[in-house]
């Protein structure tokens, strides 16, 4: 009788032990003690809660309570750091990470110095291994995401697929002949194959890439709006840049800004994304916004070049939609997009003699979900929400510039460095953990780099060029 009740007692005991355990829902990663800032529409946050992935996608989200409810595989403990969407630059070049520093403070830059350049130095090898750069970059500073304009575009896919970032990626249409193509109407057809190879990839976008209105004729222009919408891919362009464009596209269209010219050819759509948009005005922005018009808000690039101060603050009242990018690491020069946060609140503020003006969050708003919208991706990624895509970041409130933290949003705008981000995962896989890169070799990517530069700085010394 004793041998008959312990078995069933321990029977019962087994029974209630496997129940708990079948009652958990198994996921891949869960993200426990985070302070998490979803960057939904009602800016939820969660002072201590958790994100639990599923494959690619956030399959719940909430206070720290609902983590009983899971069996992960792995569990990050992130003891009260930030957990938020992964950012989002909007414009950049890759690539250029290897000319980075080169002729930095040299007047009428992109005509005399880096085109020339770019036409001794721009391979399918350069490419690549700017592209492993610039990507490293990117993802030990937090950007899960960025849009990117070059040349030979497919070799930044390879280096993009393989560390497992997102991507949209323009191949690079320009009237002048370029190393991967001789002529705009190659350059196009390029573009094509390439969006033929890449459409459909879970995790790159292919996209045209027309360097600018000025630098692309207008039929090419058309022909580009045309097949965009064929092929449901975006565009994306400098837009609205320099007087130089303005000058051109007023003498070209009688007397039209690059903006209302764009919307005279029929090339201002949902498709396009236009970074920098410096020179438009109140009638330019009313156009942007009825077209739908992505713009990529450069700040760092802009003040360096001096070029002006873009009128976000006005495109944000017009509820454009703006997203933050770097542009290419010779003009930023950073890729990390954090180090864009302090320069893109501060110089709106001193421009518009407002200190109340682009307040921190509107800067976090801008590098999440701004961007996504920008880029015509917010249904996906963007913000922390159930069903979308695991793109999420985990940034260290432990270092002394980030203590004390009273609101998170001023702390990442004011005082974060890209060097705090210490977890970042994409489509649901963790990329970097406690900042070790899971995904590429770092050493390796940097000392490519490096031999790459001094190939790049002896030729320019032998051609008696400076390289300052
Ligand atoms: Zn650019």
């Amino acid at each position: 009788m004793v041998k008959y009740q312990l078995s069933l007692f321990i029977f019962l005991f087994c029974s209630v032990i496997s129940t708990s355990i079948c009652a958990k829902e198994p996921v891949d990663i869960l993200i426990i003690n985070g302070r998490v800032l979803t960057m939904d529409d009602q800016l939820n946050e969660y002072s201590c809660g958790v994100v639990a992935i599923k494959g690619n996608r956030i399959v719940a989200i909430g206070p720290q309570s609902m983590a009983q409810r899971y069996q992960a595989q792995t569990t990050l403990d992130v003891d009260g750091d930030i957990v938020m969407p992964g950012l989002i630059n909007a414009h950049t070049h890759a690539s250029m990470s290897l000319f980075r520093s080169l002729g930095d403070d040299v007047a009428n830059r992109l005509h005399n110095y880096i085109f020339p350049l770019e036409k001794a130095f721009v391979s399918r090898e350069m490419v690549y291994k700017g592209a492993r750069l610039g990507n490293l970059e990117m993802l030990k500073g937090g950007v899960t995401t960025y849009a990117d304009m070059y040349y030979f575009e497919e070799e930044v896919a390879k280096a993009v697929d393989e560390m497992g970032l997102r991507a949209v990626l323009g191949q690079s249409i320009i009237k002048y002949p370029q190393a991967d193509a001789k002529t705009p109407k190659d350059a196009i057809e390029l573009t094509e194959q390439f969006i033929k190879k890449y459409k459909g990839h879970p995790r790159i976008t292919p996209a045209f890439a027309p360097h600018g209105p000025y630098t692309n004729s207008t039929d090419d222009l058309k022909t580009v709006a045309r097949l965009s919408l064929e092929y449901d891919v975006p565009v994306l362009t400098h837009l609205a840049e320099s007087k130089k464009e303005q000058n051109v596209i007023a003498k070209r269209s009688g007397g039209l800004s690059p903006i209302a010219y764009l919307e005279s050819i029929g090339a201002l759509n949902e498709k396009l994304v236009g970074a920098h948009v410096i020179l438009a005005g109140e009638q330019d922005i009313a156009l942007l916004k009825k077209h739908q018009v992505g713009v990529a808000h450069n700040m760092s690039a802009n003040i360096k070049s001096a070029k002006g101060v873009s009128p976000v603050v006005e495109m944000l009242k017009q509820h454009v939609d703006v997203g933050l990018g770097t542009d290419g690491p010779m003009s930023g020069n950073t890729l990390s997009l954090i180090d864009e946060f302090n320069q893109v609140a501060k110089v709106h503020k001193l421009w518009h003699q407002d200190r109340s003006l682009m307040p921190a969050i509107d800067v976090i708003k801008m590098a999440t979900i701004g961007s996504a919208r920008a880029l015509n991706l917010a249904k996906e990624i963007g913000s922390l929400e159930l069903g979308k895509r695991a793109d999420i970041i985990v940034i260290s409130t432990k270092s002394p510039n980030m203590t004390p933290i009273y609101n998170p949003y001023s702390a990442l705008v004011y005082s974060a460095n890209a060097t705090d981000v210490q977890h970042s995962i994409v489509d649901g896989r963790l990329l970097m953990k406690n900042r070790n890169v899971l995904t590429a070799d770092e050493k390796e990517i940097i000392d490519q780099a490096t031999a790459f530069s001094q190939e790049i700085k002896q030729s320019l010394l032998q051609q008696g060029k400076s390289i300052l």
